[in-house]
């Protein structure tokens, strides 16, 4: 006959086949056993009432351990156990979880009574019903695991979601990432190895890192080209073009300037983002590029804008040199006071602006492409206006001059005027 310490070292499963050997006193040993392996407590030597007080105190403290994970997985469960994309667990297999984590939150609370050896003989709980609790206790270990596992692969999965909503390597990569998603969710599910899953998301983050930092270096400048930017903001050409396209009307909004100008602007700065930090954050944290709103598939080069800001103005200085042929211009020209036509002269003979261009010269072009009519006076109204042989007071010869001059410029700018006297 065996030993009492030979038959509690036996397995569980042998244990129920020996239950004709008489039980040391009125403990219920097949089923302290099956708790002892079920809180993997100290295994009980049945002849020692210390060795199996110590037993009961662990079944107990790892049962008052157990309630608290499995109360928490229950309001896990019931809030769908959530993934990146919403619930792990449809309706039913939460319920199904639900009642199995119930019963075992049933069993763990009540198993606490019995807490000694006195009060475990009056064990409520039979094995099968400890065999099942077994199971679900398992079932816990399970859920916890994929819990883990769900927030480890979370931070990729918001990251590649995150990723979606700023751009796209190509077509079809969101949809690729759809794609990954959903099947690393059935693996998870299925408790399988998601190694594979794993590699299809890193390799999809990948993409789009190397995507996102290329797009992002070719629409920032860095140090060295904001440097130029700024210069050519100051540049005499840039600021000969602002007056040009803001004083005469000829140029007022000049399309082509206004062009130039969005296009600078729309050149930002930014040289401090890595494939590294990248890593961290689908999107640049420094200056929020953003390839779907701003690729505009080009970036333009400084040099290449300062061509198109010289080209700009030698265009505008054509397109004046050609008016100024004009015969009526010329004609204009021709009465410009001595200062202002010298200026244009200048600038006819040269073909060029001197930068900076002055308000002078801007002043007689704008002169002389309104036009200015030459008004002929007959002397008779000079003399008639002046007392024609009769003396007059100087006032009135003020007034009756400044009367004449009214008449003769009418609802003209008077600066658009000149007068010659016509003498006989
Ligand atoms: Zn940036």
């Amino acid at each position: 006959m065996r030993t009492l310490h030979e038959f509690v070292q036996l397995p569980l499963e042998t244990l129920t086949h020996f239950s004709h050997i008489k039980e040391p006193s009125d403990l219920p040993v097949k089923e302290i056993q099956a708790l002892i392996e079920m809180f993997d407590a100290p295994r009980a030597d049945f002849s020692n009432p210390d060795s199996i007080d110590l037993s009961i105190r662990q079944i107990i403290s790892k049962a008052k351990e157990a309630t608290d994970r499995t109360v928490e997985m229950i309001a896990r469960i019931s809030d769908g156990f959530q993934k990146w994309d919403g619930p792990l667990f449809d309706q039913d297999e939460k319920n199904e979880i639900e009642q199995q984590l119930n019963s075992l939150n049933e069993f763990l609370q009540g198993l606490q009574v019995y807490n000694t050896r006195a009060k475990i003989k009056n064990l409520k709980y039979k094995y099968d019903r400890i065999e099942q609790e077994q199971k679900h206790l398992q079932l816990l270990d399970k859920l916890e695991k994929l819990q883990r596992k769900v927030i480890e692969f979370r931070k990729d999965a918001d990251y590649l979601i995150k990723a979606k909503l700023v751009g796209s390597p190509s077509p079809e990569w969101a949809d690729y990432v759809d794609m990954a998603l959903e099947n690393l969710g059935i693996a998870l599910k299925n408790d399988e190895n998601c190694s594979a899953e794993l590699a299809e998301i890193n390799r999809l983050k990948r993409e789009y890192i190397d995507y996102y930092f290329a797009q992002h270096q070719k629409n920032r400048l860095n140090a060295t080209e904001n440097r130029q930017k700024s210069e050519l903001l100051k540049d005499s050409r840039y600021e000969a073009l602002t007056v040009l396209t803001s004083k005469i009307d000829l140029f007022r909004n000049n399309e082509q300037f206004e062009e130039w100008k969005q296009k600078v602007q729309s050149l930002k700065e930014c040289y401090h983002l890595t494939p590294e930090k990248l890593e961290q954050n689908p999107e640049c944290t420094y200056c929020r590029f953003n390839p779907r709103e701003e690729f505009s598939g080009k970036k333009y080069a400084i040099s290449e804008l300062e061509e198109q800001l010289d080209a700009l103005l030698t265009s505008l200085t054509d397109i004046l040199l050609t008016n100024f042929n004009d015969p009526d211009v010329k004609e204009s020209i021709n009465l410009l006071g001595d200062q202002h036509k010298a200026l244009i002269d200048g600038f006819i003979t040269n073909r060029e602006f001197q930068l900076p261009i002055s308000l002078d010269l801007i002043n007689a072009i704008n002169l002389v492409l309104k036009g200015i009519h030459n008004e002929v006076i007959e002397i008779e109204r000079i003399v008639e206006a002046l007392g024609d042989g009769n003396p007059i007071t100087v006032q009135q010869a003020k007034t009756n001059i400044e009367q004449l001059l009214r008449e003769i410029v009418g609802s003209n700018d008077a600066n658009r005027i000149r007068l010659t006297v016509k003498t006989r």
